[in-house]
């Protein structure tokens, strides 16, 4: 049976959104795809190994929706992912959360980001070859095609940011 969404999203695409260029999908909005996926990642701890530079990526996608105080940090957590992968992006949060269990004072330690490059100091970009919206699977779940397609779609969303950001 065709999906319910195949006619209308051929014949009338979503409208763009106006900080991350991402044309709106069956999910709704930036904001219902991120919220969507925010409750998946609860209940799938596969997904949730993404969650420090999903966030980062979409808050670095969507400046509005949150204070430019740890904007710099997830940039460079970005970079930590692309370039040490997996088991760096695990280390350095199990760093950070003993890190906040120790001391009342809560915020990164930044100095393990330290040899990452900073954030341009430059007005957010509004285009991004890849965005939120491209992260549900054609099912619009979001593990509906495996875990590695979903990781490859997330590697994807960060490779634009940081990309888009830098190039400005
Ligand atoms: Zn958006």
């Amino acid at each position: 049976m065709p999906s319910p969404y195949a006619g209308a999203v051929v014949s009338q695409p979503g409208p763009l959104c106006p900080e991350c260029g991402g044309r709106e999908g069956p999910l709704g909005d930036c904001t219902a795809v991120f919220e969507a996926q925010q409750l998946r990642e609860l209940e799938q701890p596969t997904m949730y190994a993404w969650h420090a530079v999903s966030v980062s990526a979409y808050l670095l996608q969507h400046p509005s929706t949150a204070s430019d105080r740890h904007r710099d940090a997830q940039f460079r957590i970005l970079q930590l992912y692309h370039d040490r992968g997996m088991d760096a992006l695990q280390g350095f949060v199990r760093h950070q959360r003993a890190r906040n269990n120790h001391r009342s004072t809560r915020g990164y330690d930044v100095e393990p980001l330290a040899p990452y490059l900073a954030l341009p100091s430059r007005p957010a970009p509004t285009a991004f070859d890849s965005t939120i919206q491209d992260l549900p699977a054609s099912d619009q779940s979001f593990l509906g095609d495996g875990v590695d397609e979903y990781a490859r779609r997330i590697d994807g969303m960060i490779d634009a940011t940081i990309r888009a950001w830098l190039q400005g």
